[in-house]
């Protein structure tokens, strides 16, 4: 049986830190599915359709990741595409009772899908999408923290924002 996990998340932007993540995970699982799901508590910077054109730019060298969006329960995405696997990254302890709370929630909708977390690297143990946005914001320099592709975007997005 293949081994397909979904990685899901809200990646707005995508960061080093999530590309970490998808392309180890890329090396594990016979194909990982990037999902965009939408999230109700965060208003996006990135319209779906951009996040997942930055996301297939800088995943463009996996063969086997595919980037797709869903609107509703990650469990049935997963059904949909035969994962049998959900990929997670985890970063500082912060992370990890919302994570415990979602992986009981996943596992109580579907007992056969099984939640693997990877350990980011210490590297991107302080960055989000959030802290990105924040700074790229007032012009800091973020090329260590995001893809070129996503730099770029950002940059567009601010100037044409203020
Ligand atoms: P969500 O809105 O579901 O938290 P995110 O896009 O913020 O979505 O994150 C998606 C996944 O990527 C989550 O598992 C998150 O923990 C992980 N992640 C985010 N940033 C990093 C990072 N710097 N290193 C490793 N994993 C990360």
């Amino acid at each position: 049986m293949a081994s397909i996990a979904v990685c899901p998340g809200s990646f707005d932007p995508i960061t080093n830190g999530h590309l970490d993540i998808i392309q180890r995970g890329a090396q594990v699982f016979d194909k990982v599915y990037v999902v965009i799901l939408s999230n109700s508590a965060k208003a996006p910077l990135f319209s779906v359709n951009e996040r997942m054109d930055l996301i297939r730019e800088v995943t463009g060298h996996l063969p086997n990741v595919e980037v797709d969006h869903y609107n509703g329960l990650l469990v049935e995405y997963a059904k949909s595409v035969n994962a049998n696997a959900i990929l997670r990254g985890l970063r500082a302890v912060s992370d990890f009772e919302y994570e415990m709370q979602i992986t009981s929630m996943n596992r109580a909708l579907d007992e056969h899908l099984e939640t693997f977390f990877m350990m980011t690297n210490s590297q991107y143990s302080f960055l989000s999408s959030s802290i990105v946005k924040e700074v790229a914001k007032y012009g800091a320099n973020i090329s260590a923290l995001v893809p070129k592709a996503v730099e770029r975007a950002l940059q567009r997005k601010f100037e044409l924002g203020s």
